[in-house]
């Protein structure tokens, strides 16, 4: 991780300290961040940098335009993510706290994850007990609840990388050390493991609405369009969108449960026809000791035909979901 004297400076975003990189990609640098006001203590800041900036394919020959085209659709994107998250308020969903921009760089304020991508979890602890499962995919079901039923929004991203989490303060350990007197309130070892099972984690917080589409106006509960003019493959299509996530929910799950997702192949074309005929199994020896209401429930998920797929409500109203054999404590 990089130290504090390494961090780069944005003007215009001088209200904020860096303190250290936590995600990257090709397009975007996200930073944990101390707010100089105190108006929000610490926050994740997603920096974007405007497209035109590029300067290693700014000179592109073969496409004269490239510099100035993109830039309206992804400023659009860029305008869309921030607009739905927006409208957006669950324990679920990080929260959207401030958007602003400067020449080259968009500024994307969120609220702050502390224990960063649940994908780092599942590579740390190889694959989830049931109960650390089903502790995760619950918080993750009840925001798409949220987001498919009342905010009409479908996600369309949901993978391991894009769900951050809130750890739990302690970890516990076999031989905990003696409490420093200023840690006496502090959860003891007992209290971590009845609450979650082993983990640290937390409160989930779904991330990364850059791939996110409104399917309905949750103002008059109608889908986006002409009210009465809505095609039938309209209205289906904002049924088949939300079974994207609830299939997404479903990978998810299953990689929870034994720790390498239901669809791999080196090859992407073999993938991409093994995700078309849904030719997963629940293969030995990982899959012997989890139980078959778990394997019922994914393989709800992992139907290829979206009517017969489970919805959010179904999925929420399954044994193995419903069975849950102790309070789900969702530390905050
Ligand atoms: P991208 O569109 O580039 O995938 P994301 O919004 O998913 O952008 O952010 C990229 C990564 O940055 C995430 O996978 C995560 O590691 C980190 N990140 C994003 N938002 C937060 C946040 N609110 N708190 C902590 N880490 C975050
Ligand atoms: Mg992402």
């Amino acid at each position: 991780r990089e130290s504090k004297g390494k961090m780069p400076r944005y003007p215009g975003l001088d209200r904020w300290i860096l303190i250290e990189k936590m995600g990257d990609g090709a397009f975007s640098n996200v930073y944990r961040a101390r707010d100089s006001t105190g108006q929000y203590g610490e926050a994740a800041i997603k920096v974007v940098r405007k497209f035109e900036m590029n300067s290693s394919q700014g000179d592109n020959v073969l496409h004269p335009d490239f510099k100035k085209a993109p830039k309206a659709a992804e400023r659009a994107n860029i305008l869309k993510e921030v607009q739905i998250m927006r409208q957006l308020d669950h324990p679920n969903i990080v929260k959207l706290l401030d958007f602003s921009e400067s020449r080259q760089y968009y500024f994307i304020v969120l609220e702050l994850c502390p224990g960063g991508e649940l994908f780092h979890q599942i590579v740390r602890l190889t694959y989830f007990s049931e109960s650390l499962a089903r502790h995760v995919i619950v918080q993750v079901a009840k925001a798409l609840e949220y987001l498919h039923e009342q905010a009409g929004v479908v996600h369309r991203d949901i993978k391991p990388e894009n769900l951050l989490f809130y750890p739990i303060p302690f970890i516990p350990t076999r031989n905990p050390k003696p409490k420093k007197p200023e840690d006496e309130d502090k959860a003891d070892e007992g209290e971590f493991i009845k609450g979650v099972g082993a983990g640290g984690i937390g409160q989930i917080k779904i991330a990364d609405f850059g791939l996110s589409k409104v399917i309905w106006d949750s103002q008059t509960m109608t889908p986006c369009g002409t009210v009465g003019y809505t095609a039938p493959e309209i209205v289906k299509d904002e049924r088949y969108s939300k079974s994207v996530d609830m299939w997404a929910l479903g990978c998810v799950l299953y990689t929870l449960l034994c720790g390498f997702p239901p669809f791999y192949d080196e090859s992407i074309q073999t993938l991409t026809e093994k995700v078309a005929r849904g030719q997963y199994t629940f293969l030995s020896p990982w899959w012997d000791d989890i139980s078959k209401s778990a394997q019922d429930l994914v393989s709800h998920l992992l139907t290829v035909d979206p009517e017969q797929r489970y919805d959010i409500h179904q999925f929420l109203n399954h044994p193995w979901i419903r069975e849950a054999d102790e309070p789900t404590t969702a530390a905050a």
